[in-house]
């Protein structure tokens, strides 16, 4: 499994006050009643688990994981699980209340949940990798379920990830369950486009907002942090669409090119490098992450980690429009400024929602045992996309707010509306 390493994070922000800022904005032009607030500042349910291994050296070690369900209003929770060393329970809480608000916007039957498991992937070798996986999902048994709530991939975690858990889960309750899990391999019931489509939302997206600015694709041009499964895929579908991707970054750090980098080749070289990283690739010269994001350009798109945009870059930013393809790229103290530069921002909940949408058709055709053509997939996403786009587009003008405030607006009223009908039991 290809390891990404956090980018670096210099000016991180508490990734739970920087959700409670933009929800408690909502709140506030929503005019939420205090109990409704409360209830949905509350993860509904928060786990952490022990999981101790034996190491391939005989040793034994405790990992620790967690899984936060912030919200069954809507249906069952879903949200993926992400290893990563340095993953802390708030940053699960502020990823699961986000999931909340990306499947309410986009209009698709769950609640939200996160889960992690902190480690170090690297270090892991392929069998301790499974043992934590399996562990982990054992300890989970009371909580997930295809009804209850469906873990996906997330940072660092992958098709073979999900196919154990769907394993280790369909062992226990003594049959084959394919829907407790999403974003599986195809054979083990994955929906066609599934991997794809995080990227390809954020292509749709893209393109529907530069309508809205009059930007030509043909004559525009982007730049895209993160080469991983979403920043790929976004740099590749944008440029079939005709724009120049004239900058594209790993870990590594960046790589530049006035012409325009050849995407397809740049895909290909990291399928060959064994470190599956941009290292030595050649197609462009080589900048800093910080260059990057500073570039002249029509479009970036932040597709890697958290907090990359904040109060100390964000006046230097000179695109025309900023695409969220990462979970909160962008800080709360950052917001006001691109605000004020009239640069146009598509938030993360809707931006990146095209893996949850098509999570959400995997678990469709899992239950019904009745699978789609990658066509069905593909039109049905861009249907899902355009749609919660311009409702969100529809309400940021309605209110006369950014598209990220528009976005939780919609989302919070959603889920506070549904909440208010079912009422409080108890
Ligand atoms: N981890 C992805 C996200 O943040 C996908 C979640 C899912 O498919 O359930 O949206």
């Amino acid at each position: 499994m290809a390891y990404q390493e956090p980018a670096p994070i210099p000016d991180k922000e508490n990734p739970f006050e920087s959700m409670m800022k933009r929800f408690d904005k909502a709140a506030e032009i929503l005019q939420l009643e205090q109990g409704v607030y409360d209830f949905l500042k509350t993860p509904a349910l928060q786990v952490i688990v022990s999981i101790p291994i034996q190491m391939d050296d005989g040793k034994i070690k405790v990992f620790e994981g967690y899984r936060v369900i912030h919200s069954y209003a809507l249906g069952p929770a879903k949200g993926g699980i992400r290893y990563a060393p340095d993953v802390t329970l708030d940053e699960v809480k502020a990823l699961a209340a986000w999931m909340t608000w990306k499947c309410a916007v986009m209009d698709i039957p769950f609640g939200g949940a996160k889960g992690a498991v902190k480690c170090d992937p690297r270090k892991l070798t392929k069998v301790e990798l499974e043992k934590i996986t399996r562990r982990y999902t054992a300890n989970l048994l009371d909580i997930i379920g295809p009804d209850k709530d469906i873990p996906a991939p997330d940072l660092n975690t992958d098709e073979q990830i999900m196919a154990w858990i769907m394993d280790t889960y369909s062992m226990h309750v003594r049959r084959t369950e394919r829907a407790v899990v999403t974003g599986k391999p195809l054979i083990l019931g994955g929906s066609p486009g599934r991997r794809e489509a995080t990227g390809r939302g954020v292509m749709i997206v893209t393109l529907a907002a530069m309508e809205k600015l009059k930007l030509k694709p043909k004559k525009s041009t982007a730049v895209v942090q993160g080469f991983g499964n979403v920043g790929s895929v976004s740099a590749k579908l944008l440029a079939e669409r005709g724009l120049k991707i004239i900058a594209i970054s790993d870990i590594t750090g960046g790589y530049y090119n006035k012409k325009g980098i050849d995407i397809e080749k740049a895909i290909q070289y990291v399928q060959k490098n064994p470190e599956r990283t941009l290292e030595g690739f050649d197609g462009g010269e080589k900048i800093t992450n910080k260059e990057l994001l500073e570039l002249e350009c029509d479009v970036l798109i932040p597709a890697a980690r958290e907090d990359q945009i904040t109060k100390n870059n964000a006046p230097n930013i000179k695109a025309k429009l900023i695409v969220e393809g990462a979970n909160g790229p962008t800080t709360a103290s950052a917001d006001p400024i691109l605000e004020e530069k009239g640069i146009l921002v598509v938030p993360d909940i809707v931006a990146n929602a095209g893996g949850v949408t098509a999570s959400y058709f995997e678990w469709v055709q899992d239950r019904m045992g009745y699978y789609w053509t990658a066509e069905m997939v593909n039109e049905r996403l861009e249907r899902i996309m355009i749609s919660a786009f311009e409702n969100v587009y529809d309400t940021a003008k309605k209110y006369g707010v950014s598209l990220r405030l528009g976005a939780y607006i919609l989302a919070v009223d959603k889920v506070a509306k549904t909440l208010k009908i079912r009422g409080i039991y108890g």
